[in-house]
């Protein structure tokens, strides 16, 4: 492992399901290239009983399952013993939210330990002890934290620096500076009819990031006018914005009349 090696280490009872998304695409390469190393752990090695038991039904009644305690801090432990403390993260729809700033915080550890919940989720007393933090893909119920965990992986991958060559770069990404992106073009010219918009065949370069700051800030005025309230425009955007009839509506959001 190299300096600087990101690792996770996801615990889980369905180790299988994350078998595919771990292995292709730019996951793979940075795997490959040493930039993460991925641990999976099964819980259910853990569970302390002979059928392997890692949940059972909650004290004071009531629908479903509860992940039990024990199988959850043995698993913790022997990824700990292995690999170090890292910071202990539950994927819960209870969490805060997860949004770009949060996966360039985790960007910036050395190790992540996801732990992905089922059934009605995991033992009050587990989560008191062991979790440092726990965090929500969003505001609707997954059946378990394993996809949730691979948001986390993917996103917080890609910021790594070395994992995306300049063709994929994430620095102008949507949420990058809280605005959406410009819309996208490649060939043909001609798609059913529609050309593409003319200026970005004028070989201007600055006439084209003109266009693209532009239609970037039409489109999240029109569709997160809320994001646009956290965006730093210096004098020159301002003064563009004015030109192109955007300062008004802006303004008006940054006033707080389009909530
Ligand atoms: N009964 C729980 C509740 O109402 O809060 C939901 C349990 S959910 C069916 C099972 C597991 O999926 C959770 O323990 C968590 O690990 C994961 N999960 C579900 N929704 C999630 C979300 N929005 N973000 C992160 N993890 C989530």
């Amino acid at each position: 492992m190299s300096v600087g090696t990101l690792i996770f280490d996801i615990l889980t009872i369905f180790p299988g399901l994350l078998d595919s998304p771990l292995n292709e695409s730019i996951i793979r390469r940075a795997r490959q290239n040493d930039k993460i190393r991925i641990n999976v752990t099964d819980i259910r090695d853990f569970s302390v009983d002979k059928h392997t038991t890692t949940d059972d039904r909650p004290f004071g009644g009531g629908e479903g399952m509860v992940m039990k305690p024990e199988p959850l801090s043995a698993a913790l432990a022997a990824v700990q013993e292995k690999n170090g403390a890292g910071r202990v993260i539950l994927l819960s729809p209870q969490g805060r939210a997860y949004t770009q700033k949060v996966a360039e915080e985790l960007s910036e550890l050395s190790h992540l330990i996801l732990v992905c919940g089922r059934y009605e989720g995991v033992d009050e007393r587990f989560v008191q002890a062991y979790v440092h933090d726990a965090i929500s893909v969003g505001d609707y119920i997954l059946t378990g934290g394993e996809l949730a965990a691979m948001i986390i992986v993917d996103s917080v991958t890609r910021l790594l620096p070395g994992v995306l060559g300049c063709a994929e770069s994430a620095s102008k990404d949507t949420f990058s500076r809280n605005l959406l992106k410009h819309p996208q073009y490649t060939r043909p010219r001609v798609f059913e009819g529609q050309d593409i918009p003319e200026v970005l065949l004028s070989g201007n370069h600055e006439a084209i990031e003109q266009y693209r700051f532009l239609e970037s800030v039409r489109r999240t005025l029109e569709r997160r006018p809320d994001l646009c309230r956290h965006v730093d425009f210096s004098k020159s955007e301002m003064k563009l914005l004015k030109k192109h009839g955007l300062y008004e509506k802006l303004a008006a959001v940054l006033a707080g009349q389009n909530e």
